[in-house]
């Protein structure tokens, strides 16, 4: 069977052999580092749920290419079931971890390179299908994690990537012989990249003829010669450096970002799924991007039902759950929550078979999904805080709240209601703070915004995919001026 348990995850993790940065430092154990253990937990939750019986049937899919059990995270959506389960997968993790818990970028991917390679190779007389597949049936045999990598650095923003000053801004090929190709550049903001065994490059941007060398998409093994990752700060992550479970408001599980630098990497031949084809660099940055805008309908509300859940908490602990307001917020953060789940539910439903095999999403639908996620965790975020209270900002530490001194005093003055220990105040205080200000903050807040591609990346394809001139002549016949044809 070719589902991994959670303890051969983490063990497989401990074979790589990864060049890992952090504060200054080589890290030289990733796996028990307490600033990325929780990262690691996260994605290993993905493995741990695809064997709970209550969720098994969620998690894991028949394989299209083995008909073998494998995790949902490694399938190729076959169906707009497939799509809408995916969504459902996802707001679980979302409920069950509360911060990103990172596996998507890979399933992404591959689902968006499965489609591209096959109408490339059907275009272009091109040979890049098969080795695709080939790396896929490995992933779902072994139930690997991949890391689905797209943007660049992109240095000055009104250059193209052949034209800027420092031609490594975008990832590019630099040599090339019979064997494989030489790749130079580098990844940012690389979620779970240090939790993954693979590491799939896609290009970040549509692509010119004059931009062709930074065409390129290929997978390679994430502890490949000439790969550094350089880990991502977090608001409060040293927190986690100093072993209270109160503190960092959720002690057992959190996100995780890199800058990953290719320096001149060697990417063997059968793992390249696109060398130079600039014709189909718009296509794969889309089909990718709108699966992820897909996601965030998913993932971002099953952290939204813990956020609703901690503020109706608090609340209670407040004595404030009977005021009509309050009731009224908490109304309003499930209405925002469920518009979003319900953009990502619509384009998985109206999503449709491509050449491959493959299901695409509806682009629209997966970019108003997004549109919404650059807007409604922050609403859903400011009525949180505006119900936790000001003490989410001020508390004291559980050092001082522990020391046999001052700790009465924490215990007697930062009580709420009486039978709620103050101690169970202060950590659900704590966990909105780390989703709306601290590490969760990352997947929670800025990625929203940024993640999958900023605002007005999917106001652009809105636009495009809208069709303005179809609702024009709706109108001219309604209002007499044209006749139904
Ligand atoms: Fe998955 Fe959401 Fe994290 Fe993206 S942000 S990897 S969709 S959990
Ligand atoms: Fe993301």
């Amino acid at each position: 069977m070719a589902l991994k348990t959670a303890e051969k995850y983490l063990e497989s993790l401990r074979k790589l052999d990864l060049k890992v940065w952090m504060f200054g430092e080589k890290v030289q154990n990733i796996v028990d580092h307490p600033v990325i253990r929780p990262s690691i937990n996260s994605v290993a939750k993905t493995y741990e749920l695809a064997q709970n019986d209550a969720h098994s049937s969620l998690m894991t899919v028949a394989s299209s290419l083995s008909g073998e059990r494998i995790n949902r995270f490694t399938h190729l959506h076959q169906s707009a079931g497939d799509l809408v389960n995916k969504v459902k997968m996802q707001r679980l993790m979302g409920q069950k971890t509360a911060t990103c818990f990172q596996r998507c970028v890979g399933m992404d991917a591959i689902n968006a390179l499965d489609s591209v390679t096959y109408e490339m190779d059907l275009k272009l007389g091109t040979k890049y299908h098969a080795n695709f597949r080939s790396f896929l049936r490995y992933i779902q045999d072994n139930d690997l994690v991949v890391d689905g990598a797209m943007t660049d650095p992109k240095g000055d923003r009104s250059l193209r990537p052949s034209q800027q000053p420092d031609p490594d801004m975008y990832l590019r090929i630099v040599s090339q012989n019979s064997d494989g190709i030489v790749v130079r550049g580098a990844k940012a903001h690389q979620t779970g990249a240090i939790n993954s065994h693979e590491i799939c490059i896609m290009p970040t941007v549509a692509m010119t003829e004059a931009d062709k060398d930074y065409a390129v998409s290929f997978a390679i093994p994430s502890d490949s010669s000439g790969i550094t990752y350089i880990y991502g700060r977090q608001s409060c992550d040293t927190r986690k450096l100093e072993g209270s479970s109160i503190d960092v408001g959720n002690a057992l599980y959190g996100g995780q970002e890199a800058l990953v630098v290719f320096d001149d990497v060697f990417v063997p031949r059968d793992r390249v799924f696109m060398c130079r084809e600039f014709q189909f660099s718009g296509a794969l940055v889309e089909r990718f991007a709108g699966y992820h805008r897909q996601s965030y309908g998913g993932c971002k509300v099953g952290v939204g039902d813990v956020l609703i859940g901690a503020a109706a908490q608090m609340a209670e602990y407040n004595g404030a759950a009977g005021a009509s307001h309050v009731k009224d917020k908490i109304i309003e953060m499930i209405h925002l929550n469920e518009t979003l789940y319900s953009c990502g539910i619509a384009c998985s439903c109206q999503g449709h078979r491509t050449p491959s095999g493959t299901y695409l999403i509806d682009m629209l639908l997966a970019n108003v999904c997004k549109q919404n996620v650059t807007r409604y965790p922050y609403e859903i975020a400011r009525l949180a805080e505006d119900i936790a209270g000001g003490l989410m900002v001020t508390m004291p530490s559980e050092k001082d709240f522990r020391h046999p001194e001052i700790g009465p005093y924490i215990e007697k003055y930062l009580k709420g209601v009486a039978g709620v220990p103050t101690e169970h105040r202060m950590r659900m205080l704590r966990l909105v703070e780390n989703i709306t200000l601290g590490c969760a903050a990352v997947g929670y807040r800025t990625e929203s915004m940024h993640g999958a591609g900023s605002p007005q990346a999917q106001r652009i394809m809105i636009a495009r995919q809208a069709n303005l001139e179809h609702k024009k002549k709706l109108a001219r016949i309604i209002s007499g001026i044209d006749r139904e044809e």
